[in-house]
């Protein structure tokens, strides 16, 4: 942990006497939490739509599947209607929908944050690396992150790439550029899905459509109406292999209710995975069961607490965010430190009072 952040911290405490603490936790900023978000994630939309840092392999990822596979429903797809069926046409459009929306509904919806504690209580008591938790008559021992000042829950995990700790993390996919977790795993399962059969169905589909066409025209008459169809299936033949290779290896992650970290990591080589349910019961559960709740409230107004860590967090260079500058976090600061000063000032008409006394929520 860093000495720095909770001796500063436990000077303002000492300063502003000790009636003044639980105020010291009521009254709020003007700035909300995605403002001041200590980890590395971006936000638009004044805080609306959440992502990982690396968004723009998303807008990639977008882009390798739907410029190829526009082609296909434009040339191959739409021609196969008369000579082949009007259902490839449909279940054309059915993958595109499908892929499209699972993506972004992976890449957009939070993964399961676990907040960052940005409250010390002055103790400079030693903070035990471990703390043992029971599940199911095992003994886990839960690591404490210095980062996060948090005991992770089993399962979870510190991404180095967003700065978080993830519940039931899975890990940190640079195509969709967002973590895995256990808000939105279900979503990036069912894009693999998806995925893989809009691949297969590319190959196939180009390879009828090249076949019938060849049989009922010339050669060259059927080359020149099937090139895109060609370049299809030689595009889509090493994705259809890579993709149903990840999608068995998830296959198999659901089944027995793993996630690649534990995998690679072999987590239950000396016993029993205690969160597996039997084969049956962990699909249902991947696809059927509640999301949680996210922990994290990004428009609801920071605290003194919250603002003091981000701005330790830019004094000593680990602030990852973008959304605001310092001048900003320390003036907010100052006010809150002159309303626990002077309690019965009035508060600046320019001033939203409900900005300043409201809980957060
Ligand atoms: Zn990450
Ligand atoms: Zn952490």
């Amino acid at each position: 942990m860093n000495n720095n952040l909770v001796e500063t911290h436990f000077e303002f405490v000492n300063q502003n006497q000790i009636e003044n603490q639980n105020q010291n936790h009521t009254l709020h900023s003007k700035l909300k939490i995605y403002q001041v978000w200590p980890g590395n994630n971006r936000f638009c939309c004044s805080g609306k739509l959440f992502t990982g840092p690396d968004w723009k392999t998303l807008i990639v990822t977008e882009f390798i599947f739907n410029i190829p596979f526009i082609l296909f429903i434009i040339f191959t797809a739409y021609p196969s209607i008369k000579i082949i069926h009007f259902s490839i046409f449909l279940v054309a459009l059915f993958l595109f929908i499908a892929v499209n929306l699972s993506l972004l509904l992976t890449s957009f919806i939070e993964p399961g944050i676990i907040p960052r504690d940005t409250y010390f209580s002055g103790s400079f008591q030693h903070i035990p690396e471990t703390k043992p938790f029971e599940f199911q008559n095992n003994t886990f021992e839960l690591p404490y992150c210095d980062t996060c000042n948090i005991y992770r829950s089993p399962r979870a995990s510190h991404c180095s790439i967003c700065d978080n700790c993830v519940q039931k993390f899975d890990h940190h996919c640079g195509w969709v550029g967002c973590d895995l977790g256990i808000r939105n795993y279900r979503f990036f399962f069912l894009f693999l899905i998806f995925v893989t059969l809009s691949i297969f169905f590319v190959f196939v589909v180009s390879i009828l459509h090249i076949i019938i066409l060849t049989k009922e025209k010339t050669f060259s008459e059927a080359f020149v109406k099937t090139l895109a169809s060609y370049l299809l299936t030689i595009y889509s033949l090493p994705f259809s292999m890579y993709l149903s290779k990840l999608t068995f290896f998830h296959c198999y992650l659901v089944s027995k209710n793993l996630t690649t970290r534990e995998y690679y990591r072999n987590i239950y080589k000396d016993i029993q995975n205690p969160f597996s349910k039997g084969c049956c019961k962990n699909w249902i559960h991947l696809l059927f069961s509640k999301i949680p709740p996210s922990k994290i409230h990004l428009k609801s107004f920071a605290n003194y607490n919250d603002l003091f860590y981000v701005s330790e967090l830019f004094l000593n260079g680990g602030y990852c965010g973008n959304q605001i500058e310092i001048n900003q976090i320390q003036e907010e600061m100052s006010k809150i430190q002159n309303q626990l000063q002077n309690p019965n000032e009035e508060i600046n008409e320019n001033d939203d009072p409900k900005t300043n006394l409201l809980d957060k929520n």
